[in-house]
Formats: C-alpha cells, sequence, structure tokens
C-alpha cells in the first residue's frame, strides 16, 4: 500500500490549480484516487492526454483541442470526475508576450481557429491588429495553442494566475 502523504508529495503540482483534465474533481482527490490506468488516454477523440506531472494524466494542447466529449470521464473506473452536466472546467487562455501581432507581425491563426469567437482583433490604424480575448467567451478547448506560430497562448485557471 502507497503512502498517502508520500504519494501527495511527490505527486502534488508547483500549480495544483490547473485543471489536469476536464470535469476532474481536485488534485488531491484525483491523485489519491487516479491509478494510471491510462483508460483515459486511450479514449480520448483527440489523442491529447499525455502522462504528466506524477504519471498521472493531463491535456497537452499542443497536440490538439479538447472537444469536451467527455470520453475520458466515463471510461475512467474511478469516481473522480463530476456529472456532465457541470461545468468542465474553469480554465481560459491567456496570450503571452510570444504573440507575433504584438511584435506588430500580422497574425491571425488563433482567431481562425477559435469557435466561439473569443478571441477577437482589434485593428490598429496603420498598425497590425491585435488579438483581445474576452474570457467569458472562451471555454478553454485548447484549439487557439497549437496554431500559434510563437507557442504564446497557455490555458490557465484565472483565479488562480496569481499564486
Ligand atoms: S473531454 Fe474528450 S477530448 Fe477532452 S480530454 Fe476528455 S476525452 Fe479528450
Ligand atoms: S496565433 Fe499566436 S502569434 Fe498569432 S495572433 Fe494569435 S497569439 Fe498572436
Ligand atoms: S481556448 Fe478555445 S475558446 Fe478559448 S480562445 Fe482558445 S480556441 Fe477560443
Amino acid at each position: 500500500m502507497f503512502d498517502r502523504s508520500r504519494r501527495r508529495l511527490l505527486t502534488r503540482r508547483s500549480k495544483p490549480e490547473q485543471q489536469r483534465l476536464p470535469w476532474m474533481v481536485n488534485d488531491d482527490i484525483f491523485t489519491d484516487g487516479c491509478t494510471r490506468c491510462g483508460k483515459c488516454a486511450a479514449a480520448c477523440e483527440t489523442q491529447i492526454i499525455i502522462h504528466g506531472d506524477g504519471g498521472f494524466p493531463e491535456v497537452d494542447f499542443k497536440r490538439g483541442e479538447c472537444t469536451f466529449c467527455y470520453r475520458c470521464a466515463d471510461v475512467c473506473p474511478e469516481p473522480l470526475f463530476h456529472p456532465q452536466t457541470t461545468p468542465a472546467w474553469a480554465m481560459v487562455a491567456e496570450i503571452g508576450e510570444g504573440c507575433l501581432a504584438y511584435q506588430h507581425v500580422e497574425c491571425r491563426s488563433c482567431g481562425d481557429m477559435c469557435e466561439t469567437q473569443a478571441i477577437r482583433f482589434r485593428l490598429q490604424p496603420g498598425g497590425v491588429a491585435q488579438p483581445e480575448l474576452e474570457a467569458t467567451n472562451c471555454t478553454g478547448c485548447g484549439a487557439c495553442v497549437s496554431v500559434c506560430p510563437t507557442s504564446a497562448i497557455t490555458v490557465v485557471n484565472p483565479k488562480n494566475k496569481e499564486s
């Protein structure tokens, strides 16, 4: 039997607020209960679930987007996910300083990928249009992440950005 407190010590994330998977219960309960069986990764329709911190599953948006299909939660044999009727998560995209448009280079790749139009471009007189994220429209699907040529976009929990 693996000692629980030791398991936590080995697996606790430096940023536990970043949800590993949609609909996931909190990180402590998840790392206590997840057996790392890999069923969620095998079931993911976009194949974005990888072995993350401590070998636990987590989404990697560099591989693609989450379609919120709920397969990862459905296939999990442990009680580690909230019902599909609840919000998947609070995660939203964040555009970092590496954005080409911020360096006055034309690019709208992220906006083109965003189904909910959470990223819009504001025209600048005589300049390059700048991206603006409307967080309330962002589902945290991550579709904008892999298309960004400078890897400027991350998906974060806005409530914990300062921690
Ligand atoms: S909800 Fe679907 S697409 Fe998203 S991580 Fe789970 S299995 Fe993959
Ligand atoms: S795809 Fe990346 S570089 Fe292009 S506008 Fe969006 S954040 Fe900026
Ligand atoms: S995470 Fe999804 S919804 Fe949010 S800005 Fe990116 S593409 Fe749009």
